[in-house]
């Protein structure tokens, strides 16, 4: 019960209302200029409504720098227009699904609060991006999302479960070329672990990717982004460092799957919101590949990098 309590607060009531943005990936900006347009007035719009909606201090604090830190970044665009109707409601939304986080956060950790020896994606570049993909492999996802990776000649990490991996047999997918990494054995939610469970969710799934003919990167992303000052003891006795996400694609979310580009209009937000950081998507959702292949040939046109 503890369990399924804890599961609904992260993956439920933490999440709140997906925010939609239906649209945005079929009428995204045509070149660099007009994508930093919107990305200032995103900004704008998002740190009034943070402010309008208050929260703790800190959340208010650091959306409030990272607005400012934006819009300096995206530089004047006297021709940028207001934000479309549905634009504006998507960052009413967001706010609040972000604010929703905020409050939980002494309870459940999440990716908007963490430890500087953490990485979130708030240290890269502007306009700056990694590409993650989660709770994979699995059959007929994994793959068609590499292939179309590897067509864009674009770089990802992948955080695998080691018993997908040993489910996956010896049709694991071809990594080759793409960092992969740990995301527990079985998805548990760590924080509920006893000390010996805890290192088996580690252990275990190195062994798995040894036997899989893989070598996992020293970086371990908690599922959930649920960990505390124990786990992240035990990843630095292991050498792995703990990394989190700030673009959350939310390509599990029924809703968010209920009608095609959804997802990837919610994204291209996201990264116009945040300019820089770490994408997180899911290769066992039945959607994310054709989302994904919508995101991709946009990147370049709106002047994203994509960094490994
Ligand atoms: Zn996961």
């Amino acid at each position: 019960m503890r369990k399924l309590l804890s599961l609904l607060l992260l993956y439920g009531i933490a999440s709140g209302e997906p925010a939609h943005w239906d649209g945005l990936i079929e009428n995204a900006p045509a070149h660099p200029s007009g994508a930093d347009g919107l990305s200032l007035r995103l900004n704008q719009a998002y740190a009034a409504e943070v402010q309008r909606l208050g929260g703790p201090q800190w959340w208010l604090d650091s959306v409030g720098k990272q607005c400012r830190k934006n819009v300096r970044s995206a530089g004047e665009h006297p021709e940028a227009l207001g934000l479309s109707d549905k634009g504006r409601h998507f960052i009413e939304e967001y706010a609040a699904e972000q604010q929703r986080l905020a409050k939980l956060q002494a309870r459940y950790p999440s990716e908007i609060r963490w430890t500087a020896e953490e990485t979130v994606g708030w240290e890269m570049p502007d306009r700056t991006f990694q590409l993650t993909f989660d709770d994979g492999p699995r059959a007929g996802i994994s793959q068609p999302i590499l292939d179309n990776l590897r067509q864009f000649g674009m770089p990802a990490t992948f955080f695998v479960l080691g018993k997908r991996l040993a489910e996956a047999g010896d049709k694991c997918p071809d990594y080759s070329g793409f960092v992969v990494a740990s995301h527990s054995y079985d998805h548990a939610n760590l924080l509920d672990l006893s000390p010996t469970a805890l290192t088996d969710q580690f252990s275990k799934t190195e062994q798995q990717a040894r036997r899989s003919g893989l070598k996992l990167a020293r970086i371990f992303r908690a599922p959930y982004g649920s960990r505390a000052q124990r786990e992240l003891a035990l990843m630095r006795r292991l050498g792995l460092r703990s990394t989190l996400w700030n673009v959350d694609s939310q390509d599990w979310q029924a809703d968010m799957q209920a009608r095609p580009g959804r997802i990837a209009s919610r994204t291209l937000a996201l990264m116009l919101l945040h300019r820089h950081g770490i994408v997180l998507m899911h290769d066992v959702q039945p959607q994310t590949p054709a989302e994904l292949a919508r995101l991709l040939p946009l990147l370049a046109r709106l002047g994203f990098r994509v960094a490994p």
